[in-house]
């Protein structure tokens, strides 16, 4: 590691711990040559495969445009940070299962799909409304439908319907 102040190669590491729950070392080094001192952190590197859209289109997998889609959906809905970090992570961990260094744009849709149908499902019917552009009223009412046979609340329907069309207010 080069000292950033001097650019010497050699660095010597004076304190090493683990920080953000044991996912990252943070190292504390001093400079050989000019004693300046400074902090790295390191976090192993998990790489994500690229996102093939629809027409071909190769992008590198963009975390903050899941997060923020997800967080649209879930506007005004009661999930928290944390929940929403947390199926952040599973979709990852999921797409980077696959072992592929490609996955179609729609392998990403279905996972952030199948998170937000546990998370919240006005938030699901939301997404999927947008994702899946429902053609007409009645694909969405089955959607619905859908969800309230599958449900395990009663009422899931009615609150999802009620919320949507507050949307549209
Ligand atoms: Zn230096």
């Amino acid at each position: 590691m080069h000292c950033p102040f001097c650019g010497e190669a050699d660095t010597k590491v004076i304190d090493s711990r683990l920080v953000a729950d044991g996912d990252q070392v943070r190292r504390r080094r001093e400079c050989l040559s000019c004693k300046e001192r400074f902090t790295t952190f390191e976090t192993a590197e998990l790489v994500m495969p690229r996102v093939v859209k629809q027409d071909g289109t190769r992008t590198p997998f963009d975390e903050d445009k899941l997060r923020a889609g997800m967080m649209k959906a879930l506007e005004k809905r009661p999930v928290s940070i944390e929940e929403i970090e947390a199926a952040i992570n599973r979709i990852k961990f999921h797409l980077r299962a696959t072992g592929e260094r490609e996955v179609k744009s729609l392998v990403v849709g279905e996972a952030v799909m199948s998170e937000l149908r546990q998370l919240d499902k006005v938030a699901y019917v939301r997404f999927a409304s947008v994702y899946r552009s429902f053609q007409d009223v009645n694909e969405f009412k089955e959607e619905i439908e859908r969800l309230s046979r599958h449900g395990n609340e009663a009422g899931d329907a009615a609150e999802v319907a009620g919320a949507l069309a507050r949307d549209k207010e």
